[in-house]
Order: structure tokens, then sequence, then C-alpha cells
């Protein structure tokens, strides 16, 4: 708090003394499990400050400048990002349920304040009179949030924009109590011993039977992905299906209804045909078309791969149950990976004996070190729960950033992955941020897709510290490029496990043996059968994403999810299935779950380069840093991306990936 206070003393003062005086940071968050009184507390602080910062901005006298203006938004608009990320953290990780619903609460007031901010008539006024700036980051800068003005509502009368104030606040509302609720829906199932026949030992080690024989799982994927994958039994597979396609439903169909109306609502206040085209606007892909034409090419692109897919698994199906005629969701999993086994050679669970979580964390932090010659060193520092681990990352001696781990899970905690960045890198201030995973601890083996994951999340964390060294503005600090480029830099970097040089570094089983270079290559071998199906589900929700978003809710929320995953999902889910109630991308990603579809495309033709230098080339690593990452939101992302290539983006290099399994 008096770290705080350091920067926030001198605010209503003026335009330029805000301007000076928030060149010094944001707090440190609170790490020692803070009460929901004390997160309120330090809500309100947020909230007070915010409001004063913007009064004073709207009531400044001078002529509006970059140096002024512009940087007082700037400022502004980063304690809002910081407090934000902060509040996140305390709703996902609080280990009491009135922490985290007073992170939640402090999630909703904090989007109110940039609500506020974009529906400032002065502040617009202000901003759009600043001279032409000179430079091309803040001339993007200016247009970008001008561009935040225009769909906040800020062409409406007061009436108008009040309105499109309760919407915004409305779907904030809605949108975390859509995301909070999926933890609360968890569900269970029960299992006899009889039924883990097929699962790893250690995992049946780990779930030993109750007082009444019978052995619970609940529907989070330490779970459900191994039972899933493994379980010989199909009728626990279909059980656990069922159980997992109803979490946090019925209750979330309400919230989400809510949601979509709200937001459906605001787009229309504002002139839009429907949400998705406000959503899209400040995208690469910036209308609905853009992204239907993307989801038409991607589909006919996996179509003959999806195909071949198919026909390996029925027949693998047909093996254990002759005579059958079709592929059921539950069944999906378990024959993959026999499929994998019998005709790639490729035995899952053989890989994952080499990868133990203390291991492969250490790997992670290994394989950034030498890929961009950056320093980890252990970050002593308090936190919420004693399983938490902390770093400080250095470049040549100098901090560059800081993280954390919350790897494992925990009652009422988030049950998917994410990366939430806490503090913005700016002058002054390195970036924080955190992984909030769900992966089992110390020596307890994971999937080899939970190492994918890990990396995927660690690569968003990397984004926001190669982004955040001290660039101009915090608005284009870190990862701050259009958000339909997001994902791409990650997945770009899930390549490097199945790199035979990267995993003998950390992939060593509980003897000390290295993974074999064999069952590396086997693994590789396997790799892309699936692809085709595995894309088609992903086309799948991002129609789902899309079809929400076009107008108001359907009456039926799961009638219409399952329509529009069908459209797509190679195996479409099951007629009682309500997935969409635990979807939690429909809050935040909103209508662009397609992120994730263009974002693929990007990081395949990026990885190009890799391919053709090798993985390990620290003269295509440092370029790529350079060229790709550094600049945070300083350009658009297709420049980025073609600063790197030498030419525009091309979705050859996702083609080819998909016809490498034949
Ligand atoms: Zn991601």
């Amino acid at each position: 708090m008096k770290h705080y206070a350091q920067g926030l003393l001198l605010l209503g003062s003026s335009v330029l003394a805000t301007a000076v005086a928030a060149a010094s940071v944001s707090p440190p968050i609170l790490t020692g499990a803070p009460s929901a009184a004390a997160i309120n507390q330090r809500c309100t602080m947020f909230v007070s400050r915010s409001t004063a910062m913007r009064k004073a901005l709207e009531t400044s006298k001078g002529a509006p400048g970059v140096n002024t203006t512009l940087a007082a938004y700037d400022h502004l608009y980063q304690l809002l990002s910081d407090a934000s990320g902060e509040s996140t953290l305390y709703r996902e990780v609080s280990p009491t349920a009135a922490s985290r619903a007073a992170g939640e609460k402090c999630e909703v007031r904090i989007a109110s304040e940039l609500t506020k901010l974009n529906l400032s008539r002065p502040i617009y006024e202000h901003i759009k009179a600043i001279k032409a700036p000179a430079d091309e980051p803040t001339k993007l800068y200016v247009s970008r949030v001008l561009g935040a003005f225009e769909r906040a509502g800020i062409a409406l009368d007061a009436a108008g924009r009040a309105k499109a104030q309760a919407l915004a606040d409305g779907a904030s509302k809605y949108s975390a109590e859509f995301e909070a609720n999926i933890p609360k829906g968890q569900r269970t199932i029960t299992a006899s011993t009889a039924e883990l026949d097929g699962l790893p030992q250690d995992f049946i080690d780990a779930h030993k039977p109750g007082a009444d024989g019978k052995i619970t799982l609940r529907t989070d994927y330490t779970d459900y992905i191994p039972v899933m994958t493994y379980a010989k039994s199909p009728a626990l597979r279909e059980r656990f299906y069922k159980e997992y396609q109803l979490r946090a439903y019925p209750q979330n169909d309400e919230a989400l209804r809510n949601l979509i109306n709200k937001r459906d609502d605001l787009a229309k206040l504002v002139g839009r045909p429907n949400y998705a085209t406000l959503n899209f606007e400040d995208r690469m892909l910036d209308t609905p078309a853009k992204v239907q034409a993307l989801m038409d090419e991607m589909a006919a692109a996996t179509k003959p791969a999806a195909e071949r897919d198919y026909a390996k698994k029925l027949a693998a199906l047909q093996q254990l149950q002759p005579g059958a005629t079709k592929l059921q969701p539950w069944d999906n999993a378990y024959v993959s990976a026999l499929v994998q086994k019998q005709s790639y050679g490729y035995d899952r669970q053989e890989a994952r004996k080499y990868f133990q979580y203390n291991n492969v964390r250490d790997g992670i932090l290994r394989l950034t070190e030498d890929l961009f010659g950056v320093q980890i060193k252990p970050w002593k520092t308090p936190a919420w729960d004693k399983l938490v681990e902390s770093y400080e990352m250095y470049d040549h001696g100098k901090l560059i950033g800081r993280f954390y781990f919350d790897s494992h899970p925990r009652a009422g905690k988030y049950e998917h992955a994410n990366s939430v960045p806490l503090r913005t890198g700016l002058a002054g201030q390195v970036p924080v941020g955190i992984l909030v995973m769900n992966l089992p601890a110390g020596k307890g083996l994971m999937e080899h897709n939970d190492v994918v994951t890990f990396l995927h999340e660690f690569g968003h964390l990397l984004h926001g510290m190669f982004g955040g060294q001290s660039p101009r503005w915090a608005y284009q600090s870190g990862v701050a490029t259009e958000w339909d480029f997001v994902e791409a830099p990650s997945q770009m970097l899930e390549n490097w496990v199945y790199d035979y040089d990267t995993l003998k570094n950390f992939a060593v089983d509980a003897s000390g043996k290295p993974i074999p270079r064999e069952l590396v290559e086997k693994m590789n071998r396997a790799r892309y059968f699936s692809l085709g199906m595995d894309d088609n589900r992903q086309l799948g929700l991002t129609n789902v994403s899309l079809q929400y978003y076009l107008g108001p809710a359907p009456a039926d929320l799961g009638a219409a999810a399952r329509a529009a995953q069908g459209k797509y999902d190679t195996l479409p889910p099951a007629p009682y299935s309500q997935f969409q109630d635990a979807f939690s991308h429909l809050g935040g990603y909103g209508a662009a779950y397609y992120t994730y579809r263009w974002s693929i495309v990007i990081a395949d033709d990026m990885f190009t380069q890799f391919q053709k230098n090798g993985l390990r080339d620290p003269a295509t690593a440092k370029r790529y840093r350079e060229l790709v990452l550094a600049p945070g939101g300083a350009k658009p992302a297709a420049e980025l991306v073609q600063d790197f290539l030498g030419r525009p983006i091309s979705i050859d290099a996702y083609r080819a990936k998909l016809a490498k399994d034949q």
C-alpha cells in the first residue's frame, strides 16, 4: 500500500502531474491469501484512484498532446490493466470461496471503470484533438483508442451513453458469473476398482477407494483425461463423459443467456447488427464474414485428414466391439491412444513415465534460457499457497520479469490452464504474470499433452515479458496485439516439446534414464494422426462462439450449441450434452474463439523459419524475439509476422501439416 502511495498521491493536480507521477508503478499484488475484506478494500482503492485520474483528465485545461493527454490516458489504462489482472488472480486462485467471490466482484468493478473511461466525451475529445503524432506506434495507439471509444458508444447522447454503460456493466457481471460458476459446477462420479483397469499405476495409486469401496472421480482434467484415454471400460467412460458434459448445467444457462443478450443489446445500441460484428472490429479478421471464410477454408483443408482419422479409429473400435458401425464421443480418446499404439508404435503410457512435474517445469525454464539467452532464478516472495512457485527472469544480468506458477489442483480453484498478466511492463515496472494450471505435483506424472499445455501457457508469459521491456506505452506492452494473434506465439512454441534434443534434457524416468530417441520418433509419427478430427472439433467450438453472438440468445442454448458444434465436428456431442455451460471462452473470448484457428495458421507459418534454420538456432530465435515478441502491440500483428517471414501470412504450412499423416 505504501509503495502505491508514492506514485499515486499527486493525482488530482493536473494531467501533466499525473503523467509524471504515474511513471511509478502499481503496488505489489496481495500475496498472503488475502481475505475478502482485504480484496474489497484493495479494489476500492483502485476504483477511487481510477476515478480521480479520469476526472483529472476530463477537466484538464491544457492543449491536448501526446506527452500530456495521451500519457495520462496511458497511465490510467495501465492502472486498470494491472487491477484487472490482479482481480482475476483473486478469483481464480484464492483459497476461500469468499475471497474468490471478492475477486469476481472486483473484476466487474474494474471493467466498469474501463467502460467509463471509454464513454467519457471530454477525454475522447481531448484525444481526438491531439495533433498527428510523428511516430508510428503512437499513431497506431491513437487510432486504436479512438476505435475503442467508438465501439463503447461514444457517439451516443448522454442517455444513450448511460444505457451503454449499464449494458456493458451487465455483460461484465454475467461474464464473471459465468466463468466463476464453472469450477463451482464441477461434478463427480464413482467407479469400482475393477473399472480403473487400463489406467496407469500412478493414477490408481492416487485414487484409493473410500469406505464404501468406491473411487471418486472429479470432472477436472487431472481425472477426466486419463480416464477417457486409458479406461478399458466403455461403461465408465460413457458415465464420465455424460457427467462432464453437464458441468455447471443448468445453473450457467441463465448467466450465459443474460451475457449474450446484454452484448447483443449493446451491439445494437451502438449501431452494429450483432455482437460478433462489434467484437471483431479491432481484430486481424475484422468481420464475421472473414471469420466464416476462414472456417470454410479450414474445414475444406481438414476434411480428407478427418476422414482418414475416422476410418482408422472405427477399425480399432471394431477390434474391441465387432460389428460396431459408429464411434461414440466417449470412445474417441481411448481408441485414439489405441491407434497410436497399434499403427504408430507410440504408447502414451510409456511416454508418461518421462514427464514428472518437477522435471518438466525445470525443462521448460531451461529451454527458455537456452533459446533466448536469458537466466531464470527462484524469486523469494510470499504467495497464497505453499505449492506456488515463483521466479525472476534476467537478461544479461538485468531483471526483465517475474512470474508465479500455481500448478496444482485445489478445491474451488480455476479448472483450466491460463496465463494472467498481473503487472504491465513499463519503465520502472517489470512485467509480472502467473500461470494457473492443474497438474500433478512433485514427482507426479503428466501426459505429454499436459507438457504441451504447460509450454503453451508459458509462451504467453514470455510474450508478456519480452514485449514488456520499456515500451513507450502501457497500452502496447506485452500481449497487446490484435487479439486474434495472441495464441500464435504460444501455439508455435508447442513444437519444441516434440523435439528430441529438447526432451532429452528433462524427460527422464524415475531411475534418471532420459527418454529414448525411438520413443520420441514414434511420438512424432503419431503426432499428426487425429489432427483432422481434432481441428474439426475446434471448428465446431469456433462455430458455437460465432453463432451465439450473431443475435440474441437462442431459446434452447444446449440445442443451439449442439447444432453449431455438429456442423463441423466429426463426432458431434451426445444429445444430452450441455457443454456450453462450461465453455469458459464464451465469456472472455466472446464471439472470437476463432482466435485459436487463425493463430494456428500464423503459428504454423512462423514455425517454418525454425524448421528451415533449426529449432535451436539462436539467430532465428533472436530475430523472432526481436521482430515478433518485443514490439508488443506497437505494430499491427500482420506486420510483425511479415517482418519475421519476409512475406505475408499464408495458410500453406497449416495445410501441409494436415497432409503429414497418411
Ligand atoms: Zn493460449
